[in-house]
């Protein structure tokens, strides 16, 4: 029931409050020009007064006023008078980082991560890269001493592009897989890479966002949640390690028991409901809703009976499990269970302690991993997703990276730094006057 156990953590994560600010990019502009927000002000708000305005002649009160997308707007502070400058097409390469990076850099764990991390940032303002925001930058990171620092890397990496939900990304998976199972098609998953993404991540960034960030779950809730599962996890080992399935039987078995912990969310669901308990209804598991939106499918039979048999049988189809999410757990699962089975995590404690964060990890690398270009994640996660049993990078065309292959990581970044077109050089100081290129 290792699954059933993940999906206790995603539902109370759902619940998590966030504030929203309005604020703006420190390195693109210099804070000494006040700004002020008269909405109702026929006069553009300028925030580079570069020039005189070539309409009403007004002392350096022309310049750029944002950027849209695909072009700079410019406009007076005294005047009406506008112009437009477009910008090249771009195309930023996505990075996920998890929280395992982010404390090697921010808790100082190791100096080299610094200077990548400095890379990074860089890339980012140059429209070249994007770290869109998920929530595992939270929790515990409040505590770290440089938390200050850590917030600042995280806005100026991820821009206020954000991930969708996890939730969002499975339901959008179950929607598709049912489609090609209804219509009898090969459990074949084009990768829309917007699926993942709030909005359009190749666009040129504006001078203002949305603050991500600010988020305040409940620390303690989750965490306790987390060991718990953990040490679940962990007493299944001895399970394991006496088992004698191959690694294709038991990514079946993998698939089964998530299969069966859907199924189990919704008869909880409907017990409750059927008992009076309408809360259910606002704060019911998440799984429980998506076979609930399955059983609603009239595709799927006339009577109630006949749509839960359907979906029964199309939870254990070859297109349920070629569902990117379902397949990748699976396999985690089933190359841990290797792992294990060769001797690893021999030592109970020691194992709850490795592996604390780890279905949080699974769950979102498992969602998120075929929509991103590259990963950092931690050693002993790295050494699971290159498995034969995983092999992310083979299946989904995702780099990986970690403390382990460092030299790769750099590799990769001045791959993408040599890569940037000579237009998109030129039109940075066009868009951003104020960006320090290096
Ligand atoms: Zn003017």
């Amino acid at each position: 029931m290792v699954r059933g156990d993940v999906q206790a953590i995603s539902t109370s994560t759902s619940a998590i409050g966030r504030s929203i600010a309005l604020s703006r990019y420190e390195d693109m502009i210099s804070l000494d020009f006040s700004i002020s927000f008269r909405r109702s002000a026929r006069m553009a708000i300028v925030s580079f007064p570069l020039r005189d305005c070539p309409n009403c002649h007004g002392a350096t009160t022309f310049g750029n006023v944002d950027v849209y997308g695909s072009s700079v707007l410019l406009g007076c502070g005294r005047c009406r008078h506008t112009e437009r400058i477009p910008l090249p097409q771009i195309r930023k390469s996505k990075l996920y980082l998890d929280q395992s990076f982010l404390s090697l850099v921010f808790k100082g764990e190791d100096d080299r991560f610094l200077t990548v991390a400095e890379r990074i940032k860089s890339l980012c303002a140059k429209q070249a890269l994007v770290v869109p925001y998920s929530n595992i930058h939270e929790d515990e990171t409040h505590q770290w001493r440089r938390h200050r620092e850590l917030l600042d890397f995280i806005k100026a990496t991820a821009r206020g592009h954000e991930v969708v939900p996890t939730y969002n990304v499975i339901q959008d998976q179950f929607d598709r897989a049912l489609d090609l199972w209804l219509t009898q098609q090969d459990p074949i998953f084009p990768i829309d890479k917007w699926v993942a993404f709030e909005r359009e991540i190749d666009d040129w960034e504006g001078y203002y966002r949305i603050d991500v960030g600010g988020y305040y779950g409940d620390v303690e809730k989750i965490r306790a949640a987390k060991i718990e599962s953990i040490s679940g996890l962990v007493e299944t080992f001895d399970n394991w390690r006496n088992g004698s399935e191959t690694v294709d039987e038991q990514i079946d078995l993998e698939l089964a028991s998530a299969a069966r912990g859907y199924l189990n969310a919704y008869y909880t669901f409907v017990e409750r409901l059927a008992a009076g308990d309408y809360d259910v209804l606002l704060s019911g598991p998440i799984n429980a809703q998506y076979v609930e939106r399955l059983i609603r499918h009239r595709a799927l039979g006339e009577t109630v009976d006949e749509r839960v048999q359907s979906a029964i049988r199309f939870l254990h189809s070859s297109h349920f499990a070629a569902m990117p999410a379902q397949s990748i757990s699976a396999r985690i699962y089933a190359a841990l269970r290797e792992q294990v089975r060769r001797g690893a995590y021999a030592n109970k404690e020691k194992a709850i302690d490795r592996l604390s964060g780890f279905f949080f990890d699974v769950n979102h690398i498992s969602v998120y991993a075929p929509y991103f270009d590259a990963m950092i994640v931690d050693r002993s996660m790295h050494e699971l997703l290159r498995t034969d049993t995983v092999d992310l990078t083979g299946r989904w065309g995702t780099r990986l990276f970690s403390a382990s292959n460092l030299e790769e990581l750099e590799a990769w970044l001045t791959e993408i730094e040599d890569a940037i077109p000579s237009e998109q050089i030129e039109a940075l100081p066009v868009a951003y006057p104020r960006l320090k290129l290096k």
